[in-house]
């Protein structure tokens, strides 16, 4: 896989480095190996590129997209949790890579996967990392916490009492792990466990987990439906608020606090609202009044300043990897940001988000991450599905829409 480093120009009609308002007309992005070496107006880049230079041409450059939540052992079909629960590590493992390179294959060059099974995405992400296997960056969070019964229990993280949670941190980060990922409340897809508005750990114990973390020099990841939990997780000092659903206590309606978005916003903590590509499809299935409620708290934690990240849960069923551009539309079309607004979240926002340095914009020294597209996708947004090239840290990728 790892040949001779390649230099590549890619002249576009305009380049969008990533912040939001940033734009380059004529412009031009060099590469050299698995970096960014120029970025700037095309008559100024153009000339450094070497006689041997690959040159690429596209409408739109734009850095690769950063998918904040997913879970790669899982294949987005019905009947998921099923197959997943019967296939053994091998098997896993190569629906981890292949999903994997789904999504490198729809522009998404960098994954954050929270949840697997023995940090079996690690050994992907290893193997990915190493040149052995071409694929996007990939983080993961292995086995997220859980009480015995809890939350995605399967996974292997249950946990009872601090010792048990000091030991599962330490074994994840033993794994491998980018992030710690916490069930502080319940969820949806595992029967007989919390329903998705009850804390699922106390605020104790929720403190540990962020310490033992920090032992680490790892962030923590919590996925909290309920507000309960979002007060309890946000107290201990997490780095990401997961579904963040304000679910009230009792499950009915939305308990929307002013004091905790705020505090939210103040601290900086990153809001991944979880959904997925199929969004219309998503809220016939929820429901007008969901669908209502899920524009409207994004839209409320939006007035406080509040930070978000996009993810897509890819691999629950219908929340495909191959359709990130899908879930950015959600963003532009059902709560009304700005394409350039949008941009930036799924570049240089996620990755700022997520602490990644040198990753999600286009500029010398940077990872050659790059997405080209045709069309301006600052005048329409669905110009993202039109993908003609993709760089992974300078490895060419042929878009599947490229294809068709
Ligand atoms: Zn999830």
């Amino acid at each position: 896989m790892r040949g001779r480093p390649v230099q590549r120009l890619i002249t576009a009609d305009q380049v969008l480095p990533g912040p939001a308002g940033q734009r380059i007309p004529d412009g031009a992005v060099l590469v050299d190996g698995a970096e960014i070496t120029a970025v700037g107006p095309r008559t100024e880049v153009e000339p450094q590129a070497g006689p041997e230079a690959v040159r690429h041409r596209a409408a739109t450059v734009l850095p690769g997209l950063i998918n904040a939540h997913v879970h790669l052992v899982w294949d987005a079909g019905f009947g998921m949790l099923e197959r997943f629960r019967a296939a053994d590590d091998a098997q896993v493992l190569l629906g981890v890579a292949g999903r994997a390179q789904q999504a490198l294959r729809a522009g998404v060059t960098t994954l954050r996967d929270l949840g697997d099974r023995d940090g079996l995405v690690l050994r992907v992400r290893d193997a990915i990392a190493a040149g052995e296997l071409a694929g996007p960056r990939l983080l993961g969070s292995g086995p997220p916490l859980t009480p015995p019964g809890g939350h995605c229990w399967f996974f292997g993280g249950e946990v009872s009492g601090p010792d048990e949670i000091r030991a599962r941190v330490d074994r994840n980060a033993e794994l491998g792990a980018d992030v710690i990922k916490v069930m502080a409340s319940g969820g949806q897809m595992t029967p007989d466990s919390a329903p998705t508005w009850q804390n699922q750990f106390g605020p104790e114990e929720l403190a540990l987990v962020v310490r033992q973390a920090r032992e680490h020099g790892l962030p923590v990841a919590a996925h909290a439906h309920g507000t309960a939990a979002i007060e309890a997780a946000l107290e201990a000092g997490v780095d990401s608020l997961e579904h963040c659903s304000w679910q009230a206590e009792g499950g009915e309606g939305q308990d929307l606090r002013d004091d905790l978005a705020r505090e939210i916003a103040r601290r900086g903590t990153a809001v991944c609202h979880a959904y997925p590509p199929d969004w219309a499809g998503f809220a016939r299935i929820t429901g007008q009044e969901g669908a209502r409620h899920a524009v409207e708290r994004v839209r409320w934690m939006d007035e406080f300043g509040v930070r978000f990240v996009p993810g897509t849960d890819g691999g629950l069923p219908t929340s495909v990897f191959d359709d990130f551009a899908g879930a950015l539309g959600y963003y532009v079309e059902a709560i009304g940001w700005s394409p350039a607004r949008v941009v930036e979240l799924a570049t240089s926002g996620a990755a700022e988000a997520l602490g990644l340095a040198g990753v999600g914009r286009l500029a010398p020294g940077f990872a050659a991450d790059v997405l080209a597209v045709d069309g301006d996708p600052l005048a329409d947004f669905a110009a993202l599905h039109r993908q003609r090239l993709v760089l992974a840290r300078g490895t060419a990728v042929t878009p599947d829409a490229a294809l068709g």
